[in-house]
């Protein structure tokens, strides 16, 4: 026998048993997000690898280590490790800053990052998001975290955790950066290997290390003194303080996380995350924030944004399975011809039926459509000659002889 062939490590088939949650999350997402006026955009897989290094950042994991990139035709080409940068190019190259403000898009799809396979992450997963273009006021993160906590309630989680902070604007965030690595160089050599890297490319990202000895460091008063200190300019302070009332008035439970940083190079003043405890340590469900400066890195008009992305999977995994759903009818009968006249009809009816294609014996057929169907529609010699159909409800066992047009209604 030929070898088997198997799916590449940190990637996974979507099986027929798991389509229906797929399913579920993605008509809440189209319908919660028109709810707030974003239009979806669908964007390529692939993408120009500048893109990435230049829109995600080239101190990131992403770009440093993550990406899937090949080279064809003298081009280097990456699969997209999110979907941010790829909105950002398309909103530039169609002109859509010409479109009257705010700009509101929405994607979903499969995302690439060549990361160690764990629970809950993947090589290959999915994501939906947002992205707000073109209003720097507080309100548009408000309704950017608002559409999240919606949309995650529409699903059913309704005890997530949201956590925001404020990373201000480059300004303000250089002399906190400098101030936060004078207070970490005496410990710079016990950090751990990615800590002692980040330190100088870019030490925001310290305070999210994962590593239990680099947190008891960062913990010592001296640098918490620092990280917890006001560091925000006079603008980015008031930005941050009505995003704070607004969800405040709105009734969206949070809290404040000064170790809040992201990993992703564009954001400037509002980042955030959602949490769940049942998740273990990949516990954030959702990323997001604001990124004023990433349309004109990549070209654009200078254009304020704000969006967030959720990991599909993530998600999926915090929802109570799902059984598969039943067809809505089976065809038991010993006249194919018969039973695929019937079968069409209802189906043009909208009706799911199935019917058996192997000249089955009743019985087997029957058993079968009591597996998988909630009715049996039972075509013999009798009902043919009388063009009707006996309907048994195979829930009760109630059973019904009845024309074609009165069974659609008996079903439906
Ligand atoms: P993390 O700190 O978990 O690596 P991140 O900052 O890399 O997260 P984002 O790029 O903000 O994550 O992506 C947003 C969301 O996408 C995450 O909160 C998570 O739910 C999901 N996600 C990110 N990477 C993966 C992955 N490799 N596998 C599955 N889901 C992922
Ligand atoms: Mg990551």
């Amino acid at each position: 026998m030929a070898q088997i062939i198997k799916v590449l490590k940190g990637t996974k088939d979507i099986l027929p048993q798991d389509i229906e949650m797929w399913q579920f999350i993605e008509e809440k997402a189209n319908k919660i997000f028109s709810s707030f006026g974003f239009k979806e955009i669908r964007t390529p897989i692939i993408e120009s690898t500048d893109l990435f290094s230049r829109g995600v950042g080239e101190t990131t994991d992403i770009v440093n280590k993550e990406m899937y990139t090949f080279e064809k035709s003298d081009r280097s080409i990456t699969l997209r490790p999110e979907n941010t940068a790829g909105v950002v190019r398309s909103y530039i190259e169609n002109g859509m800053s010409r479109l009257s403000a705010p700009v509101k898009l929405w994607y979903k799809g499969p995302m690439f990052r060549y990361e160690r396979p764990q629970a809950g992450r993947q090589r290959q997963f999915h994501q939906v998001g947002v992205e707000m273009f073109g209003i720097k006021q507080p309100q548009a993160d408000a309704e950017v975290i608002l559409t999240a906590v919606n949309f995650l309630k529409s699903i059913g989680l309704n005890d997530l955790e949201v956590e925001i902070n404020s990373l201000g604007c480059p300004k303000c965030r250089a002399v906190f950066k400098e101030n936060l690595k004078e207070v970490i160089r005496p410990y710079l050599k016990d950090l751990c290997e990615d800590c002692q890297e980040r330190f100088e490319k870019n030490p925001l990202r310290l305070l999210d290390c994962k590593v239990p000895d680099c947190q008891q460091i960062y913990s010592k008063p001296e640098i918490q003194k620092v990280i917890t200190s006001d560091f925000l300019c006079e603008e980015c302070s008031e930005h941050y303080t009505e995003l704070k009332k607004y969800l405040d008035n709105l009734d969206v439970k949070y809290s404040e996380n000064k170790h809040l940083v992201r990993g992703l190079d564009y954001y400037t003043r509002t980042v955030f995350e959602i949490k769940s405890n049942n998740l273990g340590s990949q516990n954030a469900v959702c990323g997001g924030g604001r990124y004023d400066n990433l349309v004109s890195e990549l070209g654009g008009e200078p254009t304020p944004a704000v969006g967030f992305a959720m990991g599909m999977e993530r998600l999926i995994s915090l929802l109570p399975e799902k059984t598969p759903s039943l067809s809505d009818a089976f065809i038991v009968s010993n006249n194919p011809v018969e039973a695929f006249k019937l079968a069409q009809y209802l189906r043009e009816n909208n009706i799911n039926t199935e019917m058996d294609l192997s000249n089955k014996k009743f019985t087997k057929q029957l058993e079968k459509a009591s597996k998988t169907a909630k009715y049996a529609l039972i075509l013999g010699e009798d009902e043919i000659a009388n063009k009707q159909v006996s309907v048994k409800n195979l829930e009760t066992s109630e059973q019904k002889t009845v024309s074609y047009e009165d069974c659609i209604a008996l079903i439906k």
